[in-house]
């Protein structure tokens, strides 16, 4: 593969007009996100009609409690895998402290509502077969924990994490005049080396004023592992400092006792 010759951008640099776009549809992954938990919702119901012995699948009471409990499961970490895709396209503002949290715990709050009801239901159920019932409650709170541990989002970004991430002019981004998209690496996987075009290279204003108006979202995860694999070093060399500081200071008291000692 040739290598592109890479020419700059025409005109001034220029920071983003607004805010940065990700690549990818946030509200269309949203409306997915609730469809989902909704018929995780359904399921919950689903379980609490085997509970109460409305009927019976393949002749055992456990086997009708257990599959709606995967299913809600498999539902609710379908849900949060998108609202969180989303939640990282589309970031909440952190200026609105209550959307904030509700955005980024939204699928926690979920898997909530999903398990503790039915969890509830088991337990409190007086004319269930103890051994179903011990089983059923053990199925359903790994499924939970399981359901909340997956939709709690560990990294979550902001609205303005990522203005001070890429609101700046000072950004080298990188296009070509027949992609739809601006890269943040030149080497990036998803850059369209089937024409001859070069690459420019500019501000992210310049982009959106060449008709790129969103940042590949393969680039976008690089820079976020690269954010937080410099944060985890960041904190390493602050602990290796403050040890070299320390050690400093062991070391000038021992000079200072061996020079009255002289
Ligand atoms: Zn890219």
């Amino acid at each position: 593969m040739a290598e592109k010759k890479i020419v700059k951008a025409a005109g001034e640099r220029k920071a983003p007009s607004g805010q940065v776009k990700i690549e990818g549809n946030a509200s269309g992954l949203r409306i997915g996100a609730v469809v989902c938990w909704v018929l995780a919702i359904a399921m919950e119901v689903v379980c609490c009609m085997a509970v109460a012995g409305k009927f019976v699948w393949f002749g055992s009471q456990l086997t009708t409690i257990i599959i709606p409990l995967v299913v809600d499961m498999a539902f609710v970490i379908a849900g949060s895998l998108m609202w969180k895709k989303a939640n990282h396209i589309d970031p909440a503002s952190e200026q609105n402290k209550l959307k904030f949290w509700l955005w980024n715990n939204m699928g926690v709050i979920v898997a909530c509502l999903a398990f503790i009801p039915v969890i509830i239901y088991i337990l409190t159920k007086k004319d269930l077969d103890p051994k179903t019932k011990k089983i059923a409650t053990a199925v359903a709170a790994v499924a939970f924990a399981i359901a909340g541990i997956t939709s709690y989002d560990f990294n979550p970004v902001s609205q303005e994490q990522l203005q001070e991430q890429y609101g700046n002019a000072d950004i080298d981004v990188y296009w070509v005049s027949t992609g739809a998209k601006y890269h943040t690496h030149a080497d990036c996987q998803y850059l369209d080396r089937s024409t001859q075009d070069s690459l420019i290279v500019g501000s992210i204003g310049q982009a959106e004023e060449a008709g790129k108006m969103e940042l590949c979202k393969g680039c976008y995860k690089k820079d976020q592992k690269a954010k937080e694999a410099n944060q985890a070093s960041g904190l390493q060399s602050e602990e290796v400092q403050q040890e070299e500081t320390s050690q400093a200071v062991e070391e000038t008291q021992t000079v200072e006792e061996n020079t009255e000692v002289e």
